[in-house]
């Protein structure tokens, strides 16, 4: 049967690299194979193998990335039962788990279900079709990677790329999309761009940890319906003292070494700046999931599925978690989506039984 070829990015491959395998070799068959290891992916490789199918999770970092780089002392704002995958108990001394207990529990979810994860891959291209996918992999030293596999799940989230501001100055070095630890910021002018949860709690931490901080929001207030009700009166009541300076219904139109240029509602104003935290919320790799063959709805770029079965316009290609909200990034997060590896499990048991 002729191979189709849905994804090939072998022209960014340079020729001194090995080519993919044309053979796979038993160890790199599966017959499902999830792209992605965060807490989604972990879910679908767990209830893929306890439905009795041999499946491998790839990663291009480590086991659920996106978590390892949320800011170090972050709290989720979720208790700990609702973050649980595969019925393993997570336990936490805290009513809110932090960054680190959630590493450690997905660590030992992994080590308890032998659940094999290719970590530091990224999967370069999907060639094939249903029952016969070729999926190809570069680690970080670009070492090529071929797995034969039968079944597919994308649950590739949305953490790798920010929406950017498009503004002069956005790729100067002192400007962040990602928020980590407040010490390098002792003492300086900082800019928090964004009025959601994660602007709110990068403000607060900053300013307790000496940082002069500055907000900026192109909407008239903090956002109520994103911030946390338990953020949300420490942030306003910071901005009340002048603890925090905001402007509101303000747009930053140029950085630049020293400075950010403001449109605000009573006319341009220039700030004084060390750092930018652009914190303006990410998006799904949509050319990643185009590139596979997969549909994406027009306005919120929800890619097309079965909402039940969760398997994509392109047969035997399934997808998980927060990218089947499309943009809107909010309405599924580890709470809701830790059940579609449930769903997708289910129909992969009356479909692989079935081809058997
Ligand atoms: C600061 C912060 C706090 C949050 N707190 C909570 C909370 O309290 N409760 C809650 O329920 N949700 C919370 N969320 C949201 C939640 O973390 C995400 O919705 C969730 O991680 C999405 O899970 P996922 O498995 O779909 O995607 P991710 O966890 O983002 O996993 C996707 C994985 O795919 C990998 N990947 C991407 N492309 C490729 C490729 N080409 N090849 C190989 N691997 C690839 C990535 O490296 C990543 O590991 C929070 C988010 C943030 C930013």
């Amino acid at each position: 049967m002729a191979t189709k070829l849905l994804f090939d990015t072998a022209k960014q491959i340079p020729d001194t690299l090995p080519r993919a395998q044309l053979q796979s070799d038993p160890e790199t068959r599966y017959d499902v194979l999830v792209i992605g290891a965060g807490p989604t992916g972990l879910a679908c490789g767990i209830e893929a193998q306890r439905a009795g199918f041999k499946a491998l999770v790839v990663d291009k970092g480590c086991v659920v990335n996106s978590i390892y780089h949320y800011p170090a002392n972050m709290v989720f704002f979720t208790t700990p039962e609702l973050l649980e995958i595969g019925d393993i108990p997570f336990t936490s001394p805290n009513q809110k788990p932090n960054r680190n207990e959630a590493l450690e529990y997905y660590r030992k979810v992994v080590e308890h279900y032998h659940l094999p994860v290719a970590q530091y891959q990224k999967v370069e291209t999907v060639s094939g079709e249903d029952g016969d996918f070729h999926v190809a992999t570069s680690d970080r030293l670009g070492r090529i990677y071929d797995y034969q596999v039968r079944k597919l799940i994308v649950a590739t989230g949305y953490y790798d790329l920010p929406n950017i501001l498009n503004i002069p100055g956005e790729d100067l070095p002192k400007v962040f999309h990602y928020y980590r630890e407040p010490h390098p910021f002792f003492d300086m002018d900082v800019m928090i761009i964004g009025g959601k949860n994660s602007a709110a709690i990068a403000a607060l931490d900053l300013w307790r940890h000496g940082a002069r901080v500055t907000l900026v929001h192109r909407g008239e207030k903090m956002s109520s319906r994103s911030v946390k009700y338990w953020i949300l009166p420490d942030i306003e009541n910071r901005i009340k003292a002048k603890e925090i300076t905001a402007y509101f219904k303000t747009t930053a139109e140029e950085i630049t070494a020293d400075h950010v240029l403001l449109k605000t509602p009573s006319g341009d104003v220039e700030i004084r700046n060390d750092f930018v935290f652009a914190l303006t919320g990410y998006h799904p790799d949509y050319d990643f999931l185009r590139a596979m063959g997969i549909e994406l709805c027009p306005d919120q770029c929800r890619p097309v599925c079965d909402p039940v079965t969760l398997e994509s316009n392109v047969p035997g290609i399934y997808v998980a978690g927060v990218i089947v909200a499309g943009s809107r990034t909010s309405e599924i997060f580890i709470e809701n989506g830790r059940f579609h590896g449930q769903q997708i499990a289910a129909h992969l048991r009356k479909k692989l039984a079935a081809s058997a």
